[in-house]
């Protein structure tokens, strides 16, 4: 096979193997070059997303769930169960086969559209010719007209706290613990943080969270933070704000910890710590000196707003570049850089990019939160409404949280839609869909809305934007 493609793409995560398959549909002949290896040994395609991310945290989360809602939710329906016990080696195994399905399920798209996989390290070299290191250190180059760089994010180091894979873990270390631990320390109260402290309390660790910032979740809407972490504390997470993290010792299969808050410094001591404060965009090895590829002060590559990086046929994409570190904002850049380079109206708004937090309940938003509009001088409607008041959430007894809907205060126009509650990760698709259609609160108002669902409490928020939801006081 000749070695010249029309596209190589440079990492098989959520970004780049979407862009691979994407270009491949348009009729590129497309590879893909990744270096990630699977617990096997063998080539795993899929990035973080697929076999450390997004998928290995979400069967963790729902299996203890599971576990956990025996105790806590199913007394409350009359059911009980005594003696309910986890087999560790079940639990850790189930989430390994849905990684080997997935990761699995990505060879075979690319054998169906026709893209050819390579294993190793990809370098871009000047002229758009990619060199390819494999494991046993052979070397080949191949070349394309445009090459993507997709090579994703890896988590950020502690100088004080390193990772040694057995007390002090990064999220791929989390997501194979096989003992849950006594006690469970974790450094960020962010995302990864929440969900994987989560699963390792449901599952009956001592979980202490340090995060060093004084708000708790400042990248989401302050009212959705304020209920989530009254609901965390309550099954039994440790939240500590406005703690940083000074020192940690491994000793005798214990981690002491020293931190320091407005009280002064304490000392904590955990079976394991868990280190989730952000990631870094992952582009050591990737290029050659003289690519002309630029970086920026955080270590991205940088891209205009059609992800192209100014050097000819050169585009980058996903969490490499700026904006949020998310699997599905970076396989909607895949999508739209591949229709680029075929000459096609690619379309991508960071905008509109919905987050979610898998925990219980779940945390989901699109758009602006008060406080950037706030900030922003945006003036501004709020509505609310609780799942206390929706009937479906009574009948499943998961009546907590809230939708909040934030329109322009003179065109109505969504400009945040911000939620905590039962099924919010469906829920914010409804939201999304109209922000992209640039829709009113009236809008939302004015669809029919199933009953008795979940659905209904984005409705009524919608309407009580106006003070005319149906089934609260305004
Ligand atoms: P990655 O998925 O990081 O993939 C990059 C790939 O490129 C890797 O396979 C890497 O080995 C390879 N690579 C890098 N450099 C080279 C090179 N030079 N040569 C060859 N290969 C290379 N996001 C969500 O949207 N929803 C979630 O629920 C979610 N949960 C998460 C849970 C956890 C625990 C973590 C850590 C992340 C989670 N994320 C989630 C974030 C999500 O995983 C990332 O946003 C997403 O994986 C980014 O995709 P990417 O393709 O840009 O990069
Ligand atoms: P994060 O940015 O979500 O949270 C990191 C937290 O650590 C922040 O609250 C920060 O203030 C805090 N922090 C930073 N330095 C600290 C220190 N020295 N001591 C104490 N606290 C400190 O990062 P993350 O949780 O590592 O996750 C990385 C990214 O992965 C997320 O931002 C997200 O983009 C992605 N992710 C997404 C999902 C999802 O979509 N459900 C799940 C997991 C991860």
């Amino acid at each position: 096979m000749s070695d010249k493609f029309d596209v190589i793409v440079i990492g098989a995560g959520p970004a780049g193997y979407v862009a691979a398959i994407r270009a491949a549909q348009l009729g590129l002949k497309t590879a893909c070059v990744d270096a990630f290896v699977g617990k096997d040994g063998k080539q795993a395609l899929g990035g973080t997303c697929l076999n450390v991310g997004c998928i290995p945290s979400k069967a963790l989360l729902d299996s203890s769930k599971q576990y956990f809602n025996l105790a806590h939710n199913l007394p409350a329906h009359g059911i009980s169960v005594e003696n309910a016990k986890v087999d560790m080696a079940t639990f850790i195994g189930r989430k390994d086969k849905i990684v080997k399905q997935f990761t699995g399920g990505i060879g075979q798209l690319f054998k169906a559209n026709k893209v050819t996989p390579f294993f190793g390290k990809g370098k871009l070299l000047k002229g758009n010719n990619v060199e390819i290191t494999g494991n046993d250190g052979s070397k080949q180059t191949i070349s394309a007209t445009n090459v993507i760089l997709a090579s994703g994010s890896v988590p950020i180091e502690l100088p004080f706290a390193k990772f040694d894979g057995k007390y002090i873990i990064d999220n791929a270390g989390a997501l194979d613990i096989n003992e849950v631990p006594k006690r469970l320390g974790v450094i960020g109260a962010g995302v990864i943080g929440l969900e994987l402290g989560s699963v390792w309390n449901r599952l009956g660790a001592e979980v202490t969270i340090l995060e060093a910032l004084p708000d708790f979740l400042a990248v989401a809407d302050q009212d959705v933070a304020k209920i989530a972490k009254k609901e965390f504390e309550k099954q039994g997470l440790a939240i500590k704000l406005g703690a940083k993290l000074t020192k940690a010792e491994v000793k005798k299969n214990e981690v002491a910890l020293t931190y320091e808050d407005k009280d002064g410094a304490h000392e904590l001591t955990v079976d394991k710590l868990l280190v989730a404060v952000g990631r870094r965009a992952y582009t050591d090895g990737l290029l050659a000196g003289d690519t002309g590829v630029k970086l920026d002060e955080r270590g991205r590559i940088v891209v205009d707003e059609h992800n192209h990086t100014g050097v000819d046929g050169v585009w980058a994409i996903g969490d490499a570049v700026r904006g949020p570190m998310l699997a599905h904002k970076g396989s909607e850049e895949g999508v739209a850089v591949a229709e680029w380079i075929a000459g096609k109206a690619g379309h991508i708004n960071l905008d509109t990019v919905p987050w979610v937090i898998y925990t219980e309940p779940e945390i989901a938003w699109a758009g602006k939160t008060e406080k950037e509009l706030k900030d922003a001088g945006i003036p501004y409607k709020i509505g609310t409404f609780p799942f206390a008041a929706i009937g479906r959430a009574v009948a499943m007894n998961e009546a907590i949280g809230q939708v909040k809907v934030l329109a322009h205060a003179e065109t109505d126009r969504l400009l945040g839609v911000h939620m905590v509650g039962p099924g919010v990760s469906e829920l914010i698709a409804e939201a999304v869909v109209a922000m992209e259609f640039k829709g009113s609160a009236e809008d939302l108002a004015r669809i029919v809305h199933a009953h008795p669902t979940l659905s209904e409490a984005v409705h009524e928020a919608a309407l009580s934007v106006d003070k005319r939801a149906i089934h609260k006081g305004n």
